[in-house]
């Protein structure tokens, strides 16, 4: 197990002053930074087992969200750089300066879609009921340490994984050998179509913002009506992003663990989202579940796929666990 993290590593770190220069979502996994890489840390388990593996994989799935869109949007994503920020951030965005589109991964949000993952497929194949739940918990509360910690111009700390979590908690994340966790055939299989599906989604998500104008100027009459914009714009790049992953094949549930992050994190009411840039987390992750239901419902490609492939059931029964653990969340203490 230690070798194999070793490597892992060493190639992020042999990769990681090319993440700067060339950027690419690929490269993210020099998650930890050079900076901070220790022995220590090296034996631990990683993010980027899946994401350094798939470098290439990646550039692909681009082509594949983007292939059919028409001229003008081909025009604009053809401009985008990507980039990766080697720092536990859990964040993204898309600017438009200077004539450069760029869109920004910190590596964070892919980390804790990473370890999101792993919590959900320990939970449904090892451990008990409430792993993710209880992961969740811990994250966000070193996610909110570090938002602070970046306010008064401090680095954000190491999100554990949860494999991290289970060795230091007595909890329902049973603590496992990731070599058999990463070395079961389901897993291996499960992991990478739900890992597929959280990256496409957040890149579309991002991309969106270019294509839908977003990033270019715009005016707003005053601060509420700023606030409200923002909102609009990013309820319409999920929508776009969902159709995009539709598109190719990926059904919305496919991003649950970046959502349910949000979810879990922008927990406010009614009254507290007027005063924000994002719509509430709750009700995105609702708007995901609906997109999600109504790909698979009769007579859609998707579903006939799933058919034909004798995986009806077993996709329903997923779709129902992952609400499930949503409507547990949505009234956690966290
Ligand atoms: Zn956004």
């Amino acid at each position: 197990m230690v070798i194999r993290h070793l490597t892992l590593v060493r190639q992020v770190l042999a990769q990681s002053r090319i993440a700067v220069a060339v950027g690419g979502l690929g490269l993210v996994l020099a998650v930890g930074s050079a900076a901070s890489f220790d022995a220590a840390a090296a034996s631990r388990p990683g993010p980027g087992s899946y994401l350094v593996k798939t470098k290439s994989q990646l550039r692909a799935l681009r082509k594949e969200l983007f292939a059919s869109l028409d001229k003008d949007q081909q025009a604009i994503v053809r401009k985008i750089d990507y980039a990766v920020r080697p720092n536990w951030r859990v964040a993204a965005y898309a600017s438009h300066q200077g004539g450069h589109r760029d869109v920004v991964f910190y590596g964070g949000v892919l980390a804790i879609m990473e370890f999101l993952t792993d919590a959900a497929l320990l939970e449904r194949h090892y451990a008990s009921a409430g792993c993710v739940q209880a992961y969740m918990k811990a994250i966000v509360a070193v996610d909110k340490k570090n938002r602070e910690r970046i306010l008064t111009g401090h680095p954000p700390k190491r999100i554990p994984s949860v494999f991290e979590f289970a060795e230091t908690e007595s909890g329902p994340c049973k603590s496992m050998a990731t070599d058999e966790f990463y070395g079961n055939p389901t897993v291996v299989e499960e992991r990478r179509a739900l890992l597929k599906g959280g990256v496409a989604y957040l890149l579309s998500h991002e991309v969106a913002h270019h294509v839908l104008g977003h990033t270019d100027r715009w005016q707003a009459a005053d601060f509420v009506d700023f606030l409200e914009k923002r909102r609009a714009a990013e309820s319409a790049a999920d929508d776009w992003a969902f159709s995009r992953m539709a598109e190719i094949g990926l059904n919305p549930i496919q991003a649950f663990a970046v959502m349910m992050y949000a979810a879990a994190t922008n927990r406010y009411s009614a009254e507290e989202e007027r005063r924000s840039t994002h719509p509430s987390g709750a009700k995105r992750f609702r708007v995901m579940l609906k997109r999600a239901r109504a790909m698979s419902a009769k007579g859609t490609p998707f579903r006939q796929a799933l058919v034909r492939r004798g995986e009806l059931d077993e996709w329903n029964r997923r779709l129902k666990e992952i609400e499930k653990s949503f409507k547990k969340l949505m009234v956690a203490k966290l």
